[in-house]
C-alpha cells in the first residue's frame, strides 16, 4: 500500500527507496529517513555472502530485517 513520506510529504513511489513498517504501517523513503537522522541500521554478516540489514522504525521502534542495503 503507498502513503506519504512523512517527511517529505511525497507520495512513496518506487523512484526512491522506501519502505512499510509491519508493526505500525507506516511508510516512509529511506533516503528522508536518513536526512532527518532518524535512521539506524546495523549490518548482521552472517554466513559468507550473506548479509542482513536490520533497520529500526523511527515512528514505532519496531526493527525488522531487509535484504538489501537500506544506505546504499
Ligand atoms: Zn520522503
Ligand atoms: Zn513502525
Amino acid at each position: 500500500m503507498l502513503g506519504d513520506c512523512p517527511y517529505c510529504g511525497d507520495l512513496l513511489t518506487s523512484e526512491l527507496r522506501s519502505v512499510t513498517c509491519d508493526n505500525c504501517g507506516d511508510g516512509f523513503h529511506i533516503q528522508c529517513a536518513k536526512d532527518a537522522d532518524e535512521f539506524s541500521v546495523e549490518v548482521n554478516s552472517r554466513l559468507l555472502g550473506s548479509t542482513s540489514y536490520t533497520l529500526d522504525c523511527p515512528h514505532c521502534g519496531d526493527s525488522w530485517s531487509m535484504g538489501f542495503d537500506p544506505r546504499g
